[in-house]
């Protein structure tokens, strides 16, 4: 029975309870020995992955006809209000970024022979994938302006060129990587993604970019990727030759909504610790709760987060129906991204000292929130991605209609 109070399909909030008990049995109070990202840290996530697929909990972001146990986006959307809550569960569950975002564009364009030989063991969480977009020496905002060439020669295509922030890329068996193939194209179909394994000759992992303090190891990096005479077969071209631009809108988009599903699970985190602490903790002759100033953080917090929750549930509900949802997915973006910095600093704010050490984790989901307004297209690119759509409609006589 769907209970009409609810936004989810109550199905839906079955399984997110599964979710929950999952959580909280084995990931949160796993959470700080798996932030010493040690071997014995290593060692725990394998475990928990295997508890994870043991419990049917495995790969939700992808239907069983690609190796997941996913029902669509709205479905996702529902259990990363769980998953969110900890950074290191999209890794316990087998969806985390940039493995998700390269699966599903394997699955959709993917050739058989592709399939089964990166996509599968992918899924199956046997193999990490990375992609390699950004470089250090252009705006990565234009990816017209993409430098790492790739040529054929015979069968093989040849790639030269250098990355940065490609995440996950340490201890990865591949990675997706977009090239520059026809130069001489229009600017939107100059570019190609292939796949390249992390040991093919002339790939150089370089190190892992210190971000805000942190260099990482294996999943949790960013780094440094050199191409030098890399030569992998034509036929590891993802879709095809001069589409790179095309795929990227479609890994992208999908990416772009997974980050903010889970950022909802974050804000929910920020909010109770704020809303507990603020209870708790007296100063000036009653607790913080009194404080009018606190209480507009709650309220302000409260309407953000339902706001997000909102606009995530419309974009995916309009993916699930077909639509690429770009409006609706960039607005959501840059909203979500503002609106979950907001939820962590007041809540930082409200715990004083507190708040900076590692008492909570409101310090770290501060860190990675930071970067949330950059990675996957910053805060004004998607601004103005929104208001040229916006505009082009008026341009053309039209008004824009909001559905
Ligand atoms: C944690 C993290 C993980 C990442 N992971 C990956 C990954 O796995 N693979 C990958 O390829 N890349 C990854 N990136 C890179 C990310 O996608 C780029 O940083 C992003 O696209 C912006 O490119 P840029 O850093 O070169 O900034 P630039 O393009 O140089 O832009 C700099 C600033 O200029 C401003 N700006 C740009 N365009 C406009 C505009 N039109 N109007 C107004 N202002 C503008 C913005 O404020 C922007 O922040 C990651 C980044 C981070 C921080």
């Amino acid at each position: 029975m769907h209970d009409p109070t609810s936004l989810f399909p109550s199905a839906y909030l079955e399984r997110r309870a599964a979710y929950r008990e999952f959580m909280e049995r084995h990931v949160l109070p796993a959470e700080r020995l798996l932030d010493r990202e040690d071997d014995s840290a290593l060692e725990l996530i394998a475990g928990l992955q295997e508890k994870a697929r043991a419990t049917g909990l495995w790969a939700p972001h992808l239907p069983p006809e690609a190796g997941g146990t996913g029902d669509g986006f709205l479905y996702y959307a529902c259990l990363n209000e769980e998953i969110g809550r900890s950074h290191w569960a999209q890794l316990v569950f087998g969806c985390q970024a940039p493995d998700a975002g390269n699966a599903e564009i394997l699955h959709q364009f993917g050739t058989a022979e592709q399939k089964q030989r990166f996509l599968e063991p992918l899924v199956a969480g046997r193999a990490r994938s990375f992609f390699s977009m950004t470089e250090p020496e252009v705006a990565g905002s234009d990816p017209t302006l993409l430098r790492t060439r790739a040529v054929v020669e015979g069968e093989q295509w040849v790639i030269d060129g250098h990355k940065w922030f490609s995440s996950g890329a340490e201890g990865a068996d591949f990675g997706v990587v977009f090239v520059i193939s026809d130069p001489d194209e229009m600017p939107h179909r100059r570019g190609t993604m292939i796949l390249v394994p992390a040991d093919a000759a002339g790939v150089t992992v370089e190190r892992p970019t210190v971000v805000m303090g942190h260099g990482g190891r294996a999943w949790n990096t960013h780094c440094e990727v050199r191409y030098q005479g890399v030569r992998v077969p034509v036929g590891n071209t993802l879709g095809g030759r001069g589409e790179a631009f095309l795929l990227a809108q479609k890994r992208l988009g999908p990416g772009r909504i997974h980050h903010v599903m889970r950022w909802l699970g974050q804000m929910q985190r920020a909010f109770d610790l704020m809303c507990s602490y603020a209870l708790e903790r007296e100063a000036f002759g009653g607790p913080l709760a009194e404080k009018q100033t606190v209480q507009n953080w709650i309220a302000d917090s409260a309407a953000g987060i339902q706001a997000c929750r909102l606009l995530t549930i419309d974009a995916a509900g309009k993916i699930d129906q077909g639509s690429e949802a770009r409006v609706e997915v960039s607005l959501l973006k840059f909203y979500a991204a503002r609106v979950l910095n907001d939820v962590i600093d007041r809540a930082i704010q409200t715990h004083g000292a507190r708040g900076l050490t590692d008492a909570t984790p409101l310090a770290q989901m501060a860190v990675h929130a930071r970067a949330g307004r950059i990675y996957d297209g910053p805060d004004e690119v998607h601004r103005m991605v929104v208001a040229r759509r916006i505009l082009k409609s008026y341009a053309a006589g039209e008004r824009w209609q909001f559905e």
